[in-house]
């Protein structure tokens, strides 16, 4: 089976790096390639999973993905740096099992006509004003159903609303849905602007688009990254036709995950 391991430059995910590569080439069974892989190792932490991920996006549907955490524990990442031996283990006893997550799909157009972009989170995208407030009317399946106007939009997959959409207010969903989220970024509510204020999730046969004033000099994101600084007329989100696969050789049940990051030892009152 063919590996890549995509490591951040930190000393001890190099270490882990190191010692994996190292014991891949002593196995019968697996090999270093990280040009065509079947499996991708990333090392370091959730953040570094979301840059593997984009980093070999062009032949994600072909791959699956493992994290290595050199931290705690996280979303994507189900290894400690200490388990490298018993992931080895796991790959030479590999029999193809997986877990899918949903991605978001997002399609900008331009209001000087130039083409059009498009791009695909792991996390989320966000549409936020470089200065003064974002003023835009958001359309949910062609039909409009709010004026915003605040700081920005946060459009977030089920695995994303654990991380920026969680600091703006935004529900935490399990991945096993298949649906996409819109949270506000400081909306301002009066008696011009009436937004809903919550949180929204919809559906697959829906999509979001927001169309921004006119003049508005936004910032679009996917995941850590800057989609565009271009003034925008519209941008469309939906649930992707495609998803993420992750190599999953053992089961962590993700309302643990999300008790274990955010709130620690719970005590159950016995
Ligand atoms: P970063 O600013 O260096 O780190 C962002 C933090 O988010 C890291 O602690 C990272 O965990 C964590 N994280 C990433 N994905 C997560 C997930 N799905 N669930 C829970 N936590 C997650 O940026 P980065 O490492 O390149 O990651 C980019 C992401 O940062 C963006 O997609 C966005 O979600 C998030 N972000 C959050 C805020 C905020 O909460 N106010 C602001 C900007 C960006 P590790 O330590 O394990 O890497």
């Amino acid at each position: 089976m063919k590996i890549a391991v995509y490591s951040n430059l930190k000393e001890a995910s190099n270490r882990v790096s190191a010692s994996l590569i190292n014991k891949i080439s002593k196995s019968n069974s697996l090999e270093i390639d990280g040009q065509n892989p079947e499996i991708v190792i990333s090392v370091g932490g959730d953040g570094t999973l979301l840059s593997a991920f984009h980093h070999y996006q062009d032949i994600s549907d072909s791959i699956r993905m493992i994290g290595i955490h050199t931290g705690h524990l996280g979303f994507y990442t189900d290894w400690r740096d200490y388990e490298v031996q018993e992931l080895i283990d796991s790959l030479e006893d590999d029999n193809g099992q997986s877990v899918t997550y949903p991605l978001l799909d997002i399609k900008v157009n331009y209001a000087d006509g130039t083409p059009g972009d498009t791009a695909l989170a792991l996390n989320e995208s966000t549409l936020r004003q470089i200065n003064g407030s974002l003023v835009a009317d958001v359309f949910i399946k062609g039909q409009l159903f709010e004026s915003f106007r605040g700081d920005g939009l946060c459009i977030s997959t089920p695995s994303g609303s654990t991380a920026y959409n969680k600091s703006v207010g935004g529900a935490i969903i399990n991945p096993a849905l298949n649906a996409i989220q819109m949270a506000e970024i400081s909306s301002i509510n009066n008696r011009v602007f009436r937004t809903l204020g919550s949180p929204l999730i919809i559906s697959p046969d829906e999509w979001i688009k927001i169309v921004p004033n006119t003049n508005a000099r936004t910032i679009l994101s996917c995941d850590h990254q800057v989609v565009s600084t271009k003034t925008i007329s519209s941008v469309e989100y939906r649930i992707s036709s495609r998803r993420i696969a992750f190599a999953q050789y053992r089961h962590r049940q993700f309302w643990h995950r999300v008790t274990n990051s955010f709130i620690g030892e719970v005590d159950s009152g016995d």
